[in-house]
């Protein structure tokens, strides 16, 4: 079947258990095959184990041969947030071959657009380091993978509440991928300031929104409108991966960010019409985080009635777009030697 938008479902990654008690927990993914397994209209993608050697184009052997060590094993410990259980080597092999797959099926043609439900999240995977819930950075992988595929550029569009402090410092001096952010600061993991912008030949191609407690659906639409969008217009990706976090959705138990279904439209919109400006209408997006089980099959089905065109999308309802006026100004000011703004 050519064409449509695809969804990367696989019950497997239900075996990665942190632990009691653990927000990134397996009903997280199950609540998303309940209520889109049997979904019409959508193009379903067995995931499989990402290799080793896909892994290893961003990480480190040692995090590679680390993880694995823990197959089998009942517990093991990365941080006091990260953890592993007997399941979670190919639970976290398969979240990082799960969205290859569907990067390969969007550039074959197989479907137009689409998303990876997978779990453990990816974002806050470093070089040589699990942490924030996280094994192995999916969405760096997955870029990894699409520039040995030959595409030229390759942008990432972080809504997570989280920053993604893994995936921007993968790609900090690669001028090959753009990493753009939006994320609730000061918070976890601490980095994401409007002053980072990559390094050295990357410098520019890290675009941060750092939002205060208490923002939602307008100051997110209104900065994918006024910087995200210009931004990637000007850079033109060949193709955009989205990290699609639902943890700034208002229900978030975690956060303190406050988007509704309306947000998440307004962003995934302005994502998919840049993938269509430059990208032939590549887009990719994989789950991040997001705890709250409501939000995260709201998201999903938000995200999925976007990439398929559907028409009434829901209204913005939280946040007041004047209060973007201060970071948009520094902003501009920051990106003003790499991007006009
Ligand atoms: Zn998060």
């Amino acid at each position: 079947m050519a064409g449509g938008t695809g969804l990367v479902v696989d019950a497997r990654m239900l075996q990665h258990h942190p632990g009691a008690g653990h927000p990134e927990r397996p009903d997280r993914l199950r609540v998303l095959l309940d209520r889109f397994d049997h979904a019409p209209g959508l193009v379903r993608l067995g995931a499989r184990p990402a290799t080793e050697d896909e892994i290893a184009r961003v990480h480190a052997p040692a995090l590679v041969e680390l993880v694995a060590s823990t197959a089998g094993r009942p517990h093991a410990v990365f941080d006091p947030d990260t953890r592993a259980s007997a399941g979670s080597w190919d639970a976290a092999r398969l979240a990082a071959g799960g969205l290859i797959e569907l990067c390969d099926a969007v550039l074959d043609g197989q479907v137009h657009n689409g998303m990876a439900m997978v779990r453990p999240p990816g974002h806050h995977a470093e070089y040589d380091r699990a942490m924030g819930f996280c094994l192995f950075n999916n969405v760096a992988i997955a870029a990894a993978h699409l520039r040995v595929r030959g595409i030229a550029r390759v942008a990432i569009i972080d809504w997570d509440l989280h920053h993604g402090n893994g995936t921007q410092h993968l790609f900090a001096h690669d001028p090959s991928v753009l990493y753009v952010s939006t994320h609730q600061f000061p918070f976890y993991p601490g980095t994401g300031a409007a002053e980072e912008v990559g390094e050295g030949r990357g410098a520019g191609y890290t675009l941060n929104l750092p939002f205060p407690a208490g923002f939602g659906d307008a100051e997110f639409a209104r900065a994918f409108d006024e910087l995200v969008r210009p931004v990637l217009r000007q850079f033109r990706p060949e193709f955009v991966l989205v990290s699609a976090g639902f943890d700034c959705d208002l229900r978030d138990p975690l956060g303190a960010l406050e988007t509704t279904p309306g947000g998440i439209a307004a962003m995934a919109a302005a994502c998919l019409r840049s993938a269509e400006e430059t990208a032939g209408g590549r887009i990719a997006a994989v789950l991040e985080g997001g705890y709250d089980l409501a939000a995260i099959v709201d998201g999903v089905d938000t995200v999925l009635d976007v990439f398929r065109g559907r028409g009434d999308l829901p209204p913005l309802v939280t946040g007041n777009p004047r209060r973007l006026d201060r970071l948009a100004t520094r902003v501009r000011v920051v990106q003003s030697p790499f991007w006009h703004l």
